[in-house]
Order: C-alpha cells, then structure tokens, then sequence
C-alpha cells in the first residue's frame, strides 16, 4: 500500500516507476511475466475461494472486461460491496475518460526512451515529442494561472483554448504517425503507439464535449491538467455490467438510507428492484450520545458565522478536555477557526489539516490523546477514532456539495433539465449521507460516549432540517449549553472512578 510507505511522500517521482498500469504493463509480451510479483498475485487471486479487494480494483477490472481485455479477479457468484455509499462517485470515476498533460508528456519521455534502440529518425522524434510537450504547456496556460475545477464548457469556445488544444491533437496525432510505422519492431514502442492513439481519441471526445449523459470538466494545477469525461448517471452502465457477469451484489454500509428509506442510493445505482434490509444499530445512541445544536446561531450565510461558531464552540472543547474533530464543509472556514482558536490559545494540541498528512495526524491525534483536530472532507469518513480520544464531533454546516463543483452542478441541472427536482432528488439525500458519515466518527464501540454538535441552525428553521434529524441516531437531543458542560462533568466523573 502505497500510503503505508510514510517516508514516501505519495507524489514521489519514483513511484510512476514502480507502479503498473494499464499503459505501462507489457502484460503476456513482457520478459519478466513469470516471475513478475504482480502477476503472480492475480494468479493466487484467480484461483482463491476468497477475495478481498477495495473496490478501485472492483471497477478497474469492470473497466478491462467491457474492453475484452484479461480480468484481473476470478468470477465470482456473490460480490459483497461494504461502504456501499461511495460506489456511485468510484464507479463515475471508473466509467469515466480522463487525460492529464502529464500522461502525453510521459508518453514522449517513454517512446524517446524507447525509440532509443530502433530504427526510428531520432532527431525527427524529438522535434514531434518537443511539440507535445509545447502543447501541454500551452493548454495549461491558456486556462489561466489559477488551480481550478470547472466546467469544459466555460472555455470551450475560448479562442486561446482552442488553439492550444487542437495544436496538442494535432501534436499527439503526429506521435502517433511517427511511432506506428515501428510499433511491430519493439513491445515497448507497440506500448507506446497503442497509447498515443488512445490518447487521441480521449482527446478528441473530450475537446468535441458533446455525448449526451457525459459531464466534461477540466481541472488545473500549478503546471499540469487534467481534461475528465464523467458519466452523469452510472445506472445504466452498472446495469449492463451486471446483465453481462450475473451474480449476487450485497451492499452494506452505516450511511445507505435516508430516514430509513433506500430509494436514492438505488436509483444512482440503477438498483431499483434490489430487497433492502435496515438493521438497528448495535450501540445505545440515547444513552451514550448527546446531539447539541447551539442557540443563537446566524446564518450560514453570514460573514461572521465561522468565528460566531467557533467561540462558542471554546467552552465545549475545554469541558471535553479537548479530544474534538471539527469537521468544515470548507477549507476558508477550517483556517479562519485555525486562527482563533490559537489566538484563544486553548491548553489542547491542535492538529490541522494542511499542516501534515493525513495519516500522520491522525497518528498525532491517537498518540496526543487531548487533541482538537481540525479537517474537511477526507476527515469526514472511513476514520476510526475508538474510545475517550475521540468525545466529541463539531461539525460546522449542513454538507450540502459544493455548488462550485462541475460534476455535482452538471447533474443538478441534468436532474431539474429532464422534469426533476434536484434539491429534493439529489443535494438533500447527499447532504443528509454525507452529515451521517460526519456524525459516525462519535460512537465506534458499545463502550464509547460523546457529544456531537451541528452548528448549523437550518437544522431547525427550515422544513427539510426534519430529514436530517430523523436521519441521525437516536441520541439525546439539546440546545442548551448547560447540558453540554453537564454531560461532560459525568463522563469525567466516571472516568475517573473507572
Ligand atoms: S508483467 Fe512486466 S511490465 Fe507488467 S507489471 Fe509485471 S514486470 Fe511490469
């Protein structure tokens, strides 16, 4: 696992290297097969009773059976998906298209190092690998300085945009005529040949931006691109995927339903006739939790809420001896309370997204033990915080998706486009998922107790907060500050006679 190599810091530049994909793997053609320790692995994989995979390697083995191309896992009669909430964004991701500059540059690094030892015109080579580089600087250039995710349609028509991009076409579609004619001397340059034409199509869709159900976006960093191509719907496709490799799906998770009802998730994941269970939860959510929404919040819109918030929030962390997750729906609001809460300068480490990795955070967290950890959204699931460490979650809005989002606002306007209502269909169910994966980084044990707090004051003045609430646990309800500082003098009562 490549995030368990800590001395590593994931965008090494070793690890294209040593890592296998779809574009590099020479796959039967390659020398090593045999003693490849990939390969072997399949193999194991192939003939094991049992496979637990996560489900990335799912999809990517979905992806390569729609191309006829090896599977990677044997066929199996019954798939269990657990952490089911996510398989509608992973599998987009899947039966998406995307292209980074970064990968066409790689791809001229690759076929010039290759070439080396054909018969190619070397100096002609490089003029055409020079070209594609030029290319990939100038499409990135052309989308402005700033890092942004955005819609392919807002620049579509830009003439700059256009320019550069048809000149990267017509650079990749000149790599790809220089390296076919010797694709059948070498593998590797077969390799490379076969990813230039992939990647001229890729392109082309993408710069074309016009199949119906398809959401084209664009994401830019400091000096690289990334073009996406994201279906609006997945139903359809897991459908057919399922239609072709019958066998039974089982999908478990904590966040599926929304007031007890399972009709979202189904219908993103074109599982509409699927039988559904709802299991009660093992832990006692009355008695071991409190859910606290403060008085007297503002609005989420004003400009003050962050900093109203988070002063109130200074007596609650100090009565949980710190030992509190305040989780933002965005990182401006993460780093203005960063700022005063220091400025309160609280007797608590405080850990902040930003300033380390992940993981070693929440190392900090565990081994500090009196931490308050500040995160946004990859602190909000899949986080595993058992006991006293973790007493208390703060969780600043309602998560409602980011309107920014182009992926997220294409299918908004998609929904409400074709007659929907996608407030209601779409953002409010999200939302309402994405609150209970906040809200279930509190009670992981029969033995845990905490306090959870939403901030967020549309909980109770508007119609749908009704949805949210009847979505969490059955926890003990209150607006008052008192019984916050109560609850916490007898959780400190108790431990200290245990
Ligand atoms: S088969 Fe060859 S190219 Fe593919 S991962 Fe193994 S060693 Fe690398």
């Amino acid at each position: 696992d490549i995030a368990e190599l800590k001395q590593l810091p994931e965008d090494a530049p070793v690890w294209p290297w040593v890592t296998s994909t779809a574009d590099n793997c020479l796959g039967t053609e390659c020398p090593k097969y045999s003693e490849c320790p990939l390969m072997n692995a399949r193999k194991e994989a192939q003939e094991a009773d049992l496979v637990v995979v996560n489900h990335h390697l799912f999809f990517a083995d979905a992806a390569l059976r729609g191309e006829g191309v090896s599977e990677l896992l044997p066929s199996a009669n019954t798939v269990i998906f657990d952490e089911a909430h996510q398989l509608p964004e992973i599998a987009a991701n899947f039966f998406g298209d995307s292209l980074s500059t970064r990968q066409v540059q790689e791809l001229g690094r690759d076929a010039l190092s290759e070439a080396a030892h054909s018969a190619l015109d070397l100096a002609a080579l490089n003029q055409t690998v020079a070209a594609v580089d030029k290319a990939c600087q100038d499409l990135r250039l052309s989308l402005g300085e700033a890092e942004r995710r955005a819609p392919w349609s807002e620049v579509q028509d830009t003439p700059a945009v256009v320019e550069a991009g048809t000149a990267l076409l017509d650079a990749l579609v000149d790599l790809e005529a220089s390296l076919a004619p010797q694709a059948k001397t070498s593998r590797g340059l077969d390799a490379c040949a076969r990813r230039a034409a992939e990647q001229v199509i890729t392109l082309k869709t993408i710069l074309d931006g016009s199949a119906p159900n398809r959401v084209y976006w664009f994401e830019t960093f400091k000096r690289t691109l990334v073009l996406h191509s994201t279906p609006l719907s997945v139903a359809a496709q897991l459908r057919a995927q399922r239609e072709k490799h019958p066998c039974t799906w089982i999908l478990t998770s904590a966040t599926l339903s929304v007031a007890g009802r399972f009709e979202h998730l189904q219908k993103r994941l074109g599982l509409e006739e699927a039988d559904t269970l709802r299991l009660e939860s093992p832990f006692d959510f009355k008695r071991q939790a409190v859910f606290y929404v403060p008085e007297g919040m503002p609005a989420p819109s004003s400009p003050d809420y962050t900093a109203t918030l988070t002063k109130a929030m200074i007596p609650v962390i100090r009565a949980a001896g710190g030992r509190t997750f305040f989780l933002f729906t965005s990182h401006r609001a993460l780093r203005e309370a960063a700022g005063l809460l220091r400025q309160a300068q609280l007797e608590y480490p405080l850990l902040v997204q930003g300033e380390a990795g992940r993981r070693e955070l929440l190392d900090n967290f565990r081994s500090l033990g009196n931490a308050v950890l500040l995160g946004t959204s990859s602190f909000w699931e899949g986080i595993d915080v058992r006991g006293e460490t973790l007493s208390c979650v703060i969780i600043d809005k309602l998560p409602f998706g980011s309107p920014g989002d182009p992926v997220a606002a294409a299918r908004i306007e998609h929904i409400n486009s074709s007659g929907g209502n996608a407030f209601r269909d779409y953002q409010l169910p999200q939302a309402v998922l994405a609150l209970r994966q906040g809200a279930g980084r509190l009670i992981r044990d029969p033995s845990d107790t905490g306090l959870l707090v939403v901030g967020d004051p549309r909980l109770i003045t508007k119609g749908y907060g009704r949805l949210f609430l009847d979505s969490l646990p059955g926890m003990t309800r209150t607006r008052k500050a008192e019984v916050v500082q109560r609850f916490f003098t007898y959780i400190a009562n108790r431990e200290h006679l245990q």
